[in-house]
């Protein structure tokens, strides 16, 4: 049993720069932000707010944790490597990318939304 980050449609529309094309519930990755939005999470690219969905090779910038019963550390690192591989990345990095993953959500309670600001993961607040 492990707790992962998987794309959510839930609190999309809190910030106006918001957007979703994943598949809603696949698994999400944390990718490297790239050079144009390194230093902007609201930047033009938009990869510094976005979540990379390991099935769709899109992006959200809403994503849920959840705790997967059944499902190994063993077979998250497994789907990390397949993804990055089908996305032509450099496979070798899934198992520290898988414990960066787990490391992230450790502290988080089941079913909170959270958003990427950066290298930031933060819990999304509900607008006042
Ligand atoms: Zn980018």
């Amino acid at each position: 049993m492990v707790k992962v980050l998987v794309a959510t449609s839930a609190m999309q529309g809190t910030r106006d720069n918001d957007y979703n094309w994943c598949i809603e519930g696949e698994l999400v990755l944390l990718l490297p932000v790239c050079r144009r939005d390194r230093e902007d999470p609201d930047g033009g690219c938009g990869c510094g707010r976005g979540f990379a969905g390991m099935n769709s090779h899109r992006a959200t910038t809403t994503a849920m944790v959840r705790t997967l019963a059944g499902f190994s550390r063993a077979d998250y690192a497994e789907a990390v490597r397949s993804s990055l591989e089908a996305q032509g990345y450099n496979h070798h990095a899934a198992p520290r990318l898988t414990d960066y993953l787990l490391d992230v959500v450790e502290d988080l309670p089941d079913g909170v939304v959270v958003e990427k600001r950066l290298d930031d993961i933060q819990l999304r607040q509900v607008p006042m």
